[in-house]
């Protein structure tokens, strides 16, 4: 696909590979991303790194410092920028305190829901608490410096669970949302850090049109008009829409984006056909999202044999968009 000029950032977000897949994963880099110019690759890490400052806190495959240091060694080698992400605010867990993995399984206080046995969808950290603040800030400066990251995806998508327990219930939830977020972008700023997180909540999603998933409709996004604008905005619409009017929204309100499409290949040209069209100058690339099993997507794209069955397609459709989009 022909992107216009000064879209210079190539993208892929994709799930941090398993311990023992990590040499496939370096394979893919020098085989797969570099051929095919890809430049900012966003590894979604989440808890899965064997922190020291926190170790109750690590989930499941904890990636080691050594596993990280291979991964940026091949993508330094071939000019890709390496960006670490956790999520830090929604998408803690599952539905069920019986989930609990990550900061919550270390620090289950830290539960925005206390109350509550069962939630909609993921639980939510406390944006209010302080002693939480201070402990992603150590998970977030940890993993930051063990990938010698100059951009932080710091996630905060999809978050339901807001304003939901005793000291937050009080506040608006754009207050608590753009507070927390502000707090993360200044201690990654004070390392000279960017900060990278995803646009949904930043977007009416009755006036766009896109819903309570791919925009909020819990009032969070009356929090943009307050955010550093230095924060570089993954606006992700996976949909087949009329128009993608969060285009025009972040470019008003003064912030640089990455487009984001996920599977479908038709959804994703239509995305960045309407993006092209209406681009007043902030857009810095495309960033396709994969959400998918990592070895078998790479597996896919380096047409390696697997006999292996997966709980879903969607590496399928995600390797054919890549393929529309960047080979
Ligand atoms: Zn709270």
């Amino acid at each position: 696909m022909i992107y216009p000029s000064a879209w210079s950032l190539r993208g892929l977000c994709i799930t941090a590979p398993k311990p023992e897949d990590v040499d496939l994963f370096v394979r893919f880099v020098r085989e797969r991303l570099a051929a095919d110019g890809i430049n900012t690759l966003v590894l979604l890490t989440r808890y899965r790194y064997a922190f020291e400052t926190h170790p109750e806190c690590r989930a499941n495959d904890p990636l080691s410092k050594s596993d990280v240091a291979a991964i940026k060694a091949a993508c330094d080698e071939n000019g890709i920028e390496l960006i670490p992400k956790m999520n830090l605010l929604g998408h803690q867990s599952g539905k069920t305190k019986a989930s609990f993995d990550g900061l919550l399984k270390g620090f289950p206080q830290f539960d925005e829901t206390p109350d509550d046995e069962e939630v909609e969808y993921c639980r939510s950290l406390c944006p209010s608490d302080p002693e939480c603040l201070k402990v992603v800030l150590d998970l977030v400066g940890e993993m930051a410096d063990a990938f010698g990251a100059k951009t932080f995806h710091i996630g905060c998508d999809e978050v339901f669970e807001i304003a939901k327990c005793p000291r937050c219930r009080d506040k608006s939830t754009a207050e608590l949302f753009g507070g927390w977020v502000r707090a993360i972008h200044d201690f990654l700023a004070s390392k000279g850090i960017r900060t990278m997180m995803w646009g949904d909540r930043l977007l009416d999603g009755t006036a766009t049109g896109y819903g309570r998933w791919e925009a909020s409709q819990n009032g969070t996004e009356a929090a943009i008009a307050d955010l550093p604008k230095d924060i570089l905005i993954c606006d992700w619409h996976y949909e087949n829409m009329a128009a993608y009017p969060s285009v025009e929204v972040f470019a008003e309100a003064g912030f640089d984006t990455v487009l984001c499409p996920w599977r479908y290949k038709d959804n994703a040209v239509k995305f960045i056909e309407y993006a092209k069209a209406h681009d007043g100058g902030s857009i810095r690339g495309v960033m396709e999202t994969t959400w998918c099993d990592p070895a078998a997507l790479i597996k896919v794209l380096l047409e390696i044999p697997d006999e292996k069955e997966y709980s879903s397609d969607n590496y399928k459709f995600v390797a054919e968009t890549y393929r529309t989009l960047f080979m």
